[in-house]
């Protein structure tokens, strides 16, 4: 436990063991999906794909827990079936950022963010790595998650969909930019380089400055 890192009820200590439960991920996945296809495809499209997804309880309502990552699948499953390809990949990359608001303004407290802001940013970027796979289990459940000086790599990531032809990745890297371009440097952005949805060993995101 660091400066950075902020519990959670529902965190891995109080699951049962890994074996014995379906991967769980923080539930932003749902509720800022959510607020993201308000925006982007209108209330009355989020009910139906909402619907769609056998979802309608949580329609309306944020999860108060961490949820089955099969649950994200299923809306983001929806989402790509009943969208055109340009609007389903724009409402998981607003998403995503929602999600990275939501972290910085949750989950990472402010001192910790003067520092990182203050420090190089080769500095802040690797304290930043570090902190972000200690806390995967909040976007990647119980998957593997591999970090270098400029990539993160998540291995059987419970929520990709790129065998569907749809890269709910998109949602990962908008998390992980948002955090970047806010704590470390603005000139930095992340593109998944390798999915495991779309022949890939692994979803693999670099860190690069443009
Ligand atoms: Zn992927």
């Amino acid at each position: 436990m660091t400066v950075l890192d902020v519990p959670t009820p529902g965190s891995p200590a109080h699951l049962a063991p890994v074996e014995q439960t379906p991967p769980k991920v923080g539930p932003n996945a749902i509720i800022q999906t959510r607020t993201a296809l308000d925006e982007l495809a209108g209330a009355g499209a989020r009910r139906a794909i909402f619907g769609a997804a056998g979802l309608e309880s949580l329609a309306d309502t944020d999860p108060d827990a961490m949820v089955d990552a099969g649950i994200v699948n299923a809306l983001n499953r929806q989402i790509a079936a009943r969208l055109d390809a340009q609007t389903a990949d724009a409402v998981m990359k607003r998403a995503g950022e929602l999600t990275g608001d939501y972290i910085l303004a949750n989950r990472i407290p402010k001192a910790a963010q003067w520092l990182l802001k203050h420090l190089p940013s080769d500095v802040a970027q690797r304290v930043l790595l570090a902190a972000i796979a200690r806390n995967a289990w909040t976007f990647a459940g119980n998957a593997h998650v591999e970090r270098g000086p400029d990539f993160i790599a998540i291995h059987d990531n419970p929520i990709c969909l790129g065998r569907n032809g749809f890269s709910s990745c998109i949602w990962h890297a908008a998390v992980f930019r948002r955090l970047f371009q806010t704590l470390v440097d603005p000139a930095i952005t992340i593109h998944e380089t390798e999915c495991a949805g779309r022949d890939g060993r692994m979803c693999r995101f670099e860190i690069v400055r443009v």
